[in-house]
């Protein structure tokens, strides 16, 4: 199962990072019949509210809810990560393990380091993955298309993905994640998570959707001009 082949690959230095900038998205490319998977960098160790435990059932119970092909979890130290060669070599092992066509990051600008160690991280790893004589011990693969998508902080949209039909199950998703948006332990301490967070993404994906006239859209970015077969074909 681990080494199953997968047609996207979204990466996120935390689990729920994911589900915050793409949950619809992800859930409209399943029911289309594609395989998709998460990798969480990390075990969110340093995360204010939640446990170890409690935060790595909350994030199998979403990848039910998105009926995901796989999640995986490389546990990189949280706080801890860097672009060094060793965390460039995990993910694109992972990569490389599953030979997506498509692979997400989260964008390369958010308020949180991590998420940003995590976009430049998988960055990297995409090019390397592609290096024959890089770890040449397993298969170098050509991922497609890197796009990437918002956590904290919305910037460049390129591309947005109607995902309003898909819009009660990013919420299923996110709600999965109590320990994060709800104060339910004695000790938890309000967070920028715990005050009114869900709200604001559902505001920030209807924003987004305004713009073309979607109840609900989730935006994406890309460093690649995208490629265009056809102008009037909803074909891309
Ligand atoms: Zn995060």
């Amino acid at each position: 199962m681990a080494d199953q082949k997968l047609d996207i690959l979204i990466f996120g230095a935390h689990a729920d990072d994911a589900e915050i900038g793409m949950a619809g998205t992800i859930a409209k490319h399943v029911s289309a019949g594609l395989a998709v998977g998460i990798c969480d960098l990390t075990q969110a160790e340093m995360s204010s509210n939640g446990t170890v435990d409690n935060r790595m059932q909350e994030a199998n119970h979403a990848a039910k809810v998105l009926d995901l092909t796989v999640r995986t979890n490389l546990g990189l130290p949280d706080r801890g990560l860097f672009v060094t060669p060793e965390h460039v070599e995990r993910i694109t092992a992972e990569i490389r393990k599953h030979a997506p066509s498509i692979v997400f990051a989260p964008y390369w600008e958010d308020r949180h380091p991590d998420h940003v160690a995590c976009s430049r991280l998988v960055e990297e790893a995409v090019f390397n993955a592609k290096l024959r004589r890089y770890m040449p011990d397993t298969p170098s693969i050509k991922v497609d298309e890197l796009y990437f998508y918002f956590i904290n902080d919305l910037g460049q949209t390129d591309l947005v993905v109607d995902v309003s039909e898909q819009y009660s199950v990013k919420e299923q998703a996110l709600a999965c994640y109590r320990s994060q948006f709800q104060k339910i332990e004695q000790d938890a301490v309000a967070t920028p998570l715990t005050e009114g967070y869900i709200e604001r993404v559902r505001a920030r994906d209807s924003l987004l959707g305004a713009r073309r006239l979607i109840p609900y859209a989730e935006g994406f970015a890309t460093k690649s001009p995208y490629v265009v077969h056809l102008f009037g074909s909803s074909q891309a």
